[in-house]
């Protein structure tokens, strides 16, 4: 899993993330989207709201509820994934919404919700990670006030090695798999599981190395919205032109 020289099954070194591409806007009917190429994972996002929420028993009357749905496309792993929800698309949709219960300034849209969904089109490994950080992406793009965009990576272990960001053969084959998400402004964490065993000393060197990558990609969340948002000088001066019926 990582050879004498600290290189892994596909090249990259022990704190290095798989490559990553993330795009603001990409659906026209949802409120917000954003789409995320993760390695090899990819994962569609929409947001809707905030909207009164239905029905009407579950609505806070101080907040809003922000309700989140996780979901594995078929033909997104090797074996086909049986259609619909499962126990573990049931569990990743409710520590993300949790996550997202954490920044969301909920109390401005009492008995109002926040429907996010995720669409996992393809895995390989951390996709709750991925999932939460292109929902993120797209919370912003629907203008829903939050404290700060959270950002996820996973730390592990394999071959007795801490390692960042596992692909699917060394979260297979590894010892542990610790997924994140942190509050970037405060380093607040919003999610954490783990599944395996990894010792104290191994967990704090690979906190740290998650919870840097998250800084890393929260930048690329960031750059993202300001690519959707950013108007050039040419499109300022064409908005002005059509409006002077230039
Ligand atoms: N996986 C699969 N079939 C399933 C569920 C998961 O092949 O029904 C694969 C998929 O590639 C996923 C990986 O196993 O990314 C690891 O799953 P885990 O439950 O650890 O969640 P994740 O790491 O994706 O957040």
């Amino acid at each position: 899993m990582v050879n004498d020289k600290g290189i892994r099954v596909d090249g990259r070194r022990v704190d290095e993330l798989r490559p990553i591409k993330l795009e603001a806007g990409v659906l026209n009917r949802a409120d917000g989207s954003a789409y995320i190429e993760w390695g090899e994972n990819k994962v569609l996002a929409a947001v809707y709201g905030p909207r009164e929420a239905h029905p009407r028993h579950r609505q806070d009357p101080a907040r809003a509820l922000v309700q989140c749905r996780y979901n594995m496309a078929p033909f997104s792993v090797s074996d086909r994934k049986r259609p619909g929800p499962d126990r573990r698309s049931v569990e990743i949709s409710k520590v993300i919404s949790e996550a997202f219960s954490h920044v969301v300034l909920r109390e401005q849209f009492p008995r109002a919700t926040v429907d996010v969904f995720m669409e996992v089109l393809q895995a390989n490994a951390g996709t709750r990670c991925t999932a939460l950080t292109v929902a993120a992406v797209a919370l912003a793009d629907a203008g829903i006030p939050m404290r700060d965009i959270i950002s996820s990576c996973a730390f592990g272990k394999a071959d007795g090695q801490v390692i960042l960001d596992l692909n699917k053969e060394e979260d297979n084959e590894g010892e542990a798999d610790v997924p994140i998400a942190i509050v970037p402004r405060t380093n607040e964490v919003v999610l954490m599981q783990m599944d395996g065993h990894i010792t104290k000393e191994e967990f704090d060197s690979g906190l740290k190395m998650a919870v840097d990558a998250c800084h890393r990609i929260n930048e690329m969340q960031r750059d993202a919205l300001r690519r959707r948002y950013s108007v050039t000088t040419d499109t300022r001066e064409a908005v002005k032109a059509i409006s002077e019926g230039v």
